[in-house]
């Protein structure tokens, strides 16, 4: 006999037929008589009720159906008489796959804390929170590729190992295979590199967007979807050392066109999740965040504010209010000034542009003005920065001449320069953090609880 999974059974017409399900107990309760068995298999947030007539089961293996415990039923699907069902399942056998001591079985009761979660890393998804989580984060992830694709974008898979810094992000995790208690020195006492697996010094990525530039300069539109990696010691509820990203790049769009994309582009994803993960959302709505669909309601039906840097400055100068960090034009913002203005200022997600270029990235086109550039970062309620993104400089004397102020390492970007010297085109694109989207969409208020397995300062474990 077939497996069939909860999700599908419940949804399923018609009862009075015989049917095989496996999963974890949730709950056991019940007296001599007759026991019911809250069973859940992950393929939703939903249990489904076992019944069990205690007669005609073995004694021993009753006892030790526990929370926690691994079982197959098979049984009749019935109609149920109890309340918070339609239906369930009477057992006619029982296996039981893995037994769970209720001594130490971590999850035994409700209510555990997010910090004592995060320390059971291996065991949470087991939780309806978690669970709930974590088929969002799928059920999201999906969609990005299925957005992408129905619009023609190409999935383009970039460097995870590097061995430019040209972000100039400098905290970067470096990759080696020397030995670290014998490191080879070149004469001036420095490493070595030449004797390392790649003959250089190669980094774990920060950002694909520069491979993803070469491949919009050639097959129009694309985007990346992978890890990225950074070694800055942010212990914050909105930072991971290793985090997902995704980073659209596309030929020939303008500012305006990259903001386009991004707005639609979220408000999609956000529709997909309202759409197809009801029950998870319905959950987290109650238990992790009263607001939350409010909130998902709101971004998909409301026009995104976009306006400047400048005009950001100005509003925080005038709000009257004490920052932590100091405001002021050519200061970068800060996650607090970043949720005045759309928390409290304009109340909409908020997308600022033409941010001055000494607080971004080289490769951003600069415009008239000579001070700003054609930046976007797209703000969002409880985050802050979800996205940022530019239209990047096409034009090689300017981009070289940037380069050379900034002083970087011009010989390692030969290949990035050579795209402007051949056949260059105008162009943009953005990279949007993936667990701050997952948080917004989920309520979760610490980044830690998006991702599986998070990795922070001093935290690698499992
Ligand atoms: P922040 O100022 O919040 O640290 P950033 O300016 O360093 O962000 P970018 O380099 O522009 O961010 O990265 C693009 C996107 O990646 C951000 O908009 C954000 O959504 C996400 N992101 C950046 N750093 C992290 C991190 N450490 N953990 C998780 N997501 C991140
Ligand atoms: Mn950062």
């Amino acid at each position: 006999m077939k497996r069939e999974k909860i999700k599908t059974l419940l949804l399923s017409e018609g009862t009075d037929r015989e049917v095989l399900v496996k999963g974890w107990v949730r709950t056991k309760r019940g007296g001599k008589n007759i026991v019911f068995i809250a069973l859940n298999d992950g393929s939703t947030i939903k249990n489904i009720q076992v019944v069990a007539d205690v007669s005609g089961f073995d004694e021993a293996l009753m006892k030790e159906i526990t929370t926690g415990a691994c079982i197959a039923v098979r049984g009749l699907l019935a109609g149920s008489e109890g309340r918070g069902q339609d239906v369930e399942i009477r057992a006619e056998s029982i296996e039981l796959y893995g037994k769970s001591d209720p001594e130490t079985y971590p999850l035994q009761k409700k209510g555990h804390t997010m910090e004592f979660l995060r320390e059971i890393a291996h065991l949470r998804p087991r939780t309806n929170t978690f669970g709930a989580v974590f088929r969002i984060r799928h059920a999201l992830a999906y969609a990005i590729h299925k957005y992408f694709n129905d619009k023609g974008f190409c999935y383009l898979h970039t460097p995870i190992i590097t061995s430019s810094d040209a972000e100039g992000a400098g905290e970067m995790f470096q990759v080696t295979t020397l030995d670290l208690g014998n490191v080879p020195r070149k004469e001036d006492g420095s490493v070595d590199f030449s004797r390392d697996f790649f003959g250089k010094a190669t980094n774990l990525t920060v950002s694909g967007q520069l491979e993803g530039e070469l491949g919009a300069l050639a097959i129009g539109e694309i985007y990346t979807f992978g890890p990225t990696f950074r070694a800055e010691n942010s212990n914050t509820p909105r930072h991971l050392a290793e985090f997902w990203m995704i980073e659209p790049e596309m030929a020939f769009y303008d500012l305006d066109d990259n903001m386009d994309l991004a707005e639609d582009f979220v408000k999609y994803l956000i529709r997909y999740a309202l759409e197809n993960c009801s029950d998870d959302l319905d959950f987290l709505n109650k238990m992790i965040n009263r607001d939350l669909l409010e909130r998902l309601d709101f971004v998909i039906n409301n026009d995104f504010i976009r306006t400047t840097y400048t005009r950001a400055v100005e509003i925080l100068a005038a709000s009257g209010r004490k920052w932590i960090y100091e405001t002021g034009w050519g200061k970068d913002l800060q996650a607090e000034h970043e949720r005045y203005l759309v928390e409290e200022y304009f109340k909409c997600p908020v997308i600022l542009t033409d941010y001055p270029k000494v607080i971004k990235a080289f490769y951003m086109k600069h415009n008239e003005d000579g001070k700003t550039v054609k930046a976007m970062d797209v703000l969002f309620p409880g985050i802050g920065e979800i996205i940022g993104g530019s239209q990047r400089e096409e034009d090689y004397e300017k981009l070289r001449t940037r380069i050379q102020e900034l002083d970087l390492p011009e010989k390692d970007l030969w290949w990035y320069l050579e795209t402007r010297k051949f056949g260059t085109a105008p162009h943009s694109g953005f990279g949007l953090g993936f667990e701050r989207f997952v948080q917004f969409v989920t309520g979760m208020a610490n980044i830690r609880d998006v991702i599986p397995f998070p990795r922070t300062p001093k935290n690698a474990e499992f």
